[in-house]
């Protein structure tokens, strides 16, 4: 038999089954998956085969298979730096909620996320939230956003969580799909949700703003199904859309305006910085390529010496 792992405490994992019940189910001895090196061998949004236990007064299940991961997101843990908690898997969307005022988002922090994303291999949707407060200023700097991002690939929404202004057109692209949503704090991901489920009320905030980043927290991600046919994964006291490792060869790749252009460089190693020959440099001083990206690129490239390491949280 086969469910969908909805919430998991790190030693129980509850299950939707095929005939939506939930089911309370356990581990089978050491369970390891090949290649990956987590705490929890399970997560949030993990397909997987059971059996039933029927020994006890409760019947439970028992987990004997996951089925492979499309992909999954992780956090490192700070303290214990080798260790890697799995957040989640199987995530179809990253919606991140962009505001131009209070707070203010930089296309730095857009570009740094959607890396990530892409390194993920998750879609991410852009969501301008609370286009209600806009005056002429921080309309034209949306258009201006929205005219960069859409124009290398990345849908974009305009809302107002409040007013309740493209909700419909949001939950279009959710239905059918599990999401996850992210931003930094005061963006309106709480107020959003509740515009989506009014009954659901989301942790996200409250624990967000008690805990700070370093600390460990003994809460989960937990999987919600809400009433339009979508899947939401909510992620408390973990802000955000954990931290991925990268090659400096790699960063490029997952700027998908400089990946179109990797063949045209004259050296199939290009970093797009002082190599002759390169088509990223030259589309961008031909405006083909936006200034703010390539400026993320190159923040992002020296960042660290071996290794990118980006963090995407919430704050
Ligand atoms: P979160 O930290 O991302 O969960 O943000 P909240 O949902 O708590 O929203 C932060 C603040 O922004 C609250 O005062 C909300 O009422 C306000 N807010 C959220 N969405 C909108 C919107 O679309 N328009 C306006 N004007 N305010 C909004
Ligand atoms: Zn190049």
């Amino acid at each position: 038999m086969t469910g969908i792992v909805y919430k998991s405490t790190g030693s129980w994992y509850t299950v939707k089954t095929e005939e939506n019940q939930f089911l309370e189910c356990r581990i089978k001895g050491k369970f390891r998956i090949k290649g990956i090196k987590s705490t929890n061998p399970i997560a949030v949004g993990d397909v997987v085969d059971y059996e039933l236990d029927t020994s006890a007064d409760v019947t439970v299940g028992i987990i004997t298979n996951i089925h492979d991961r499309k992909n999954y997101i992780v956090r490192k843990s700070v303290n214990l730096s080798k260790q890697t908690h799995i957040i989640a898997s199987n995530i179809d969307t990253v919606f991140l909620l962009v505001t131009i005022n209070n707070p203010v988002t930089t296309t730095s922090f857009i570009d740094r996320f959607l890396v990530t994303a892409e390194a993920y291999g998750i879609e991410a949707v852009l969501v301008f939230n609370k286009i209600d407060t806009y005056d002429e200023a921080a309309l034209d700097e949306q258009l201006y956003l929205q005219y960069i991002y859409s124009t290398i690939g990345y849908k974009c929404l305009r809302v107002s969580a409040i007013e309740g202004k493209g909700i419909e057109e949001l939950k279009s692209l959710m239905k059918d799909k599990v999401s996850m949503f992210s931003g930094h704090s005061g963006v309106g991901k709480s107020t959003l949700v509740n515009a989506l489920e009014p009954s659901l009320n989301l942790k996200t905030k409250e624990i967000s703003d008690s805990h700070s980043q370093g600390q460990h927290t003994t809460t989960f991600a937990e999987m919600f199904d809400l009433s339009f046919g979508a899947k939401i994964i909510d992620t408390p006291g973990i802000r955000g859309f954990g931290v991925v490792d990268m090659e400096k060869q790699e960063i490029g790749d997952y700027f998908p305006e400089f990946f179109a252009l990797k063949d045209q460089c004259k050296f199939n190693n290009c970093l797009h910085k002082e190599e002759p020959h390169c088509a990223v440099k030259e589309a961008l001083e031909n405006d083909d390529i936006a200034w703010s990206r390539y400026k993320s690129y190159i923040q992002i490239l020296e960042g660290e010496d071996e290794h990118y390491r980006s963090d995407i949280y919430g704050d």
